[in-house]
């Protein structure tokens, strides 16, 4: 055990604690066998099997692959989500548990989330509300928009019948240690938008530039010029990130290529700062046109929005949290993730948190290829969603 993780502090519920060995199973189970984006159906058997043990009213096939289960009853409803999917990544852990699905790991800890949803499911099952709860499990996270996928779903548009008051979601991470959350009052993760850019200048023999209109010199200048943009345009009290991250031009020692591809990504909170950087990048990449009489051609993709956490909603979820773990603390800066979550907080007010788990022994970051994370953060997050869910709808 963590000597800095002080557990006789925490109030995990009698409830849950009773179904530790069987969290640990599950998440094992799912551990062994990550699958990705839609393509989920050992991981979708677990679930179905075990919730078809309590009794719900179980949707199976919403947004392609997901699953609800909904405990109905008569006022508000509130949605709790976990996400199902893993990456493309070869897990380097070596353990009982390792994936052995090779190229594929859970190294976002969401077999972690769908543990404790799982579990939380199977105690609120047994319990008086005074309403309904949906159980949500999303498919492809990680990039695939499954959360879009579910709410736009035309047989079970997952945010009416009944309609949804309210969504909450939690991703595990060791960047927090356990014991502790970040319930941010607002910015619960960032945008991520990407951009395209070719310049197309004109190629021909190296001992001759200046018969040229070499694009390899009007790129460097344009990705030296996007550093200004975070640190002379956007206001210090903002957080911003841009980062190029693909440069390719030319093959041969003794020739000026004819184009330079660049590619790169933005991530902010604002929508203000959104537009300003991006207002930014169009000036810039038209300065070079005229500067180095090249073309250059710009596309933005707007990937992510971010999640905007109601600052109720995330001052209620940190309330339950306290009951959970008294002596915790509640971090209101979110990290610079993105995060699929925001399909449901742009439709419906909620909150989706950080829940720490990290410890001096388990600390890899998300998508690391070594991250793993302390199973009994799951006591504190099943207990959490039990907790949450009878702050909301007791009787
Ligand atoms: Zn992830
Ligand atoms: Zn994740």
């Amino acid at each position: 055990m963590d000597k800095n993780v002080d557990f006789s502090s925490l109030s995990i519920r009698e409830e849950v604690f009773e179904l530790y060995e069987e969290m640990v199973q599950l998440r094992r189970d799912m551990h062994r066998v990550p699958e990705l984006m839609f393509d989920l159906p050992f991981t979708r058997e677990i679930i179905l099997k075990y919730l078809k043990n309590l009794g719900l009213k179980i949707y199976e096939q919403v947004g392609k692959a997901g699953i609800v289960a909904v405990i109905e009853n008569p006022g508000p409803c509130i949605l709790l989500r976990a996400d199902m999917d893993a990456l493309n990544i070869t897990e380097r852990n070596e353990k009982e548990y390792q994936s052995i699905h090779t190229g594929n790991m859970h190294a976002c800890g969401h077999d972690g989330h769908v543990t404790m949803l799982l579990i939380a499911a199977k105690v609120l099952s047994k319990m008086k509300l005074s309403g309904s709860v949906k159980f949500l499990f999303q498919p492809a996270e990680e990039g695939g928009h499954g959360a879009r996928e579910m709410i736009l779903d035309s047989g079970y548009p997952v945010l009416e019948n009944p309609s949804v008051d309210s969504v909450y979601g939690i991703h595990l991470t060791n960047a927090v240690k356990m014991g502790n959350i970040v319930a941010a009052p607002q910015w619960a993760s960032c945008s991520s938008d990407y951009f395209f850019i070719e310049i197309i200048g004109k190629g021909g023999h190296a001992s001759a530039p200046f018969l040229t209109i070499d694009p390899i010199s009007a790129g460097c200048q344009l990705v030296v010029t996007l550093q200004t943009i975070v640190s002379r345009n956007v206001d210090p009290k903002h957080q911003a990130v841009l980062s190029v991250t693909m440069f390719h031009s030319g093959e041969v020692f003794n020739a000026i290529p004819d184009d330079c591809k660049i590619r790169g990504t933005i991530r902010t909170f604002e929508p203000e700062v959104r537009a300003l950087i991006e207002k930014r990048i169009h000036e810039i990449c038209a300065g070079i046109e005229s500067g180095f009489s090249c073309k250059v051609q710009l596309r933005f993709e707007h990937f992510y929005d971010p999640i905007e956490n109601n600052e109720a909603c995330a001052n209620q979820c940190a309330a339950t949290f306290k009951k959970i773990s008294p002596q915790g603390t509640r971090g209101i800066v979110a990290p610079l993730i993105g995060e699929d979550f925001f399909y449901f907080t742009n439709a419906r007010p909620g909150c989706f948190m950080m829940l720490g788990c990290g410890t001096d022994e388990l600390d890899a970051p998300l998508h690391s290829p070594s991250f793993d994370f302390d199973e009994r953060a799951m006591l504190i997050g099943a207990s959490y969603w039990v907790q949450l869910t009878l702050d909301l709808l007791s009787p």
